[in-house]
Parts: C-alpha cells; structure tokens; sequence
C-alpha cells in the first residue's frame, strides 16, 4: 500500500520539478524581454549596422550607443510597399540607398528600419530586439520602437494588422512599462502634442520629412482596439 502511495508521489515530484523548471525558464524569458512571443525572430543587425547606429546615435542624440534603453513611445507606420518581401528588401541593408533616399541621406549612413514587420494577414517579423535603436521617426529614434505594416498607402491597410498591430503594442506595454505615448508617424512633428516633449535632434541641418504614413484612419481603428479589447490608453 504505502509503496503504491510512494509511486504515486513520484510523478507529483516530477511534476514540481517540471513547474520549478519552466518557473526558471520564465525568469529566463524575464531577461528576453526584448523580444517579442508572437513574432518570428529574423534580425537585420550585424555588428557594422550596431556601429552605424551608435554614430548616427552620437550625431543626433548626443550618446554614442545604439541601446534603447527603456523605450518611451511606439511609431506605427506603413512600408509603401506591396509585399513583405519587398518592405524587407528595403530595410535589410545596412547602409542607406543614398540615391532613393536623398531626402535623408544628409542624416546618417545607416539605413532605415523598424523593430517589427507586420504583414498584410498580421504575422509578426521582428527584424530587432527591442532595446536596438532602430532607424523610423527623426527626432524620437533613441527612445521609441517602430512597427511598420505592409502596404503601400493607407487604403492597402487591413483590418488584421489594425489588430496585430494593437495586440502586439498591448504586449509592448506589458513588457516595457516605461511606454507612455503611441503616435502614427504622421503625427510626429505636431508640436502641441504630449509626446512631442521626447523629441531631441541635435543636427539643426537635419530638418523634419513630411510624413502620410500610417494615417489618421488606421490609427484611430489601433487606439479603438487597444481601449476596447486590452484598456489600453496612451498619450499621443
Ligand atoms: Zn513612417
């Protein structure tokens, strides 16, 4: 009798080794906070990206470091291209087209990016860790994550990366508390709105671009989700 008991009592002792195991492993996954559960890892940086982006850092915002270290806003955009390949084939180089971007190039020689690629369905690249200072809104880049969705205007956009893109902000938020504001990227250079305390731009030659992307429409469809589904409310 007793041994059976004793035999039973073994897998319950699995068992809490199992849960003490994955409560490690957690806290493990405590220390990848910069990455993303719902997105596929598939980063564009390599050491000379990382190196470019601390002088670009360094130009601009006055710290040669290319960490983002407690991120305070998130940028959502749209590619202007069609597919998830051709949005990819465009942030993938590390060093900016200076002839496609001669608008910028003046800025810095790395390229553009975003911390996340969300496409036309919603599956989730994510193309940098989140503590990475990713190249996407002038003035706001040392403290703010991007996501940028696949389309070419604001009318391509779909209703499941309005979705994806207010799931994956509620998870941001969870994971970096620090988050206080969400803006579309053609909010950026409204003075009068609270985010715009953020903005630091060291260059004076480097002027603000004038920004469409992702529009007023979209971003109004994201805040309506994240209020609704997650009681999310941040500042603009
Ligand atoms: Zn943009």
């Amino acid at each position: 009798m007793r041994k059976h008991v004793n035999s039973t009592i073994k897998p319950r002792r699995l068992l809490v080794g199992a849960l003490i195991a994955l409560a490690i492993l957690t806290g493990f996954a405590g220390a990848s906070v910069n990455y993303d559960p719902q997105a596929t890892f598939r980063t564009i940086f390599n050491n000379e990206r990382l190196r470019l982006t601390a002088a670009y850092c360094l130009t601009h915002y006055g710290i040669e470091s290319a960490e983002l270290r407690e991120p305070q806003m998130i940028v959502v955009h749209y590619t202007a291209f069609a597919t998830r390949d051709e949005s990819l084939g465009f942030f993938a180089p590390t060093r900016l087209d200076t002839v496609s971007r001669r608008d910028i190039k003046g800025g810095g020689v790395v390229n553009v990016s975003a911390h996340y690629l969300l496409d036309r369905d919603g599956t989730i690249l994510q193309l940098a860790p989140d503590d990475v200072v990713c190249r996407h809104t002038i003035g706001f880049n040392r403290t703010a994550i991007g996501i940028e969705n696949v389309g070419r205007n604001a009318a391509d956009l779909t209703e499941a990366q309005a979705q994806a893109t207010a799931d994956l902000v509620s998870r941001l938020v969870a994971r970096h508390p620090s988050i206080a504001y969400l803006i579309g990227h053609h909010e950026y250079r409204k003075t009068g709105l609270p985010h715009y305390r953020l903005f630091r731009e060291d260059d004076r030659s480097y002027r603000f671009t004038a920004k469409v992307d992702p529009g007023p429409a979209f971003m109004a469809r994201v805040r309506e989700l994240l209020r609704e589904r997650h009681g999310i409310v941040l500042k603009d």
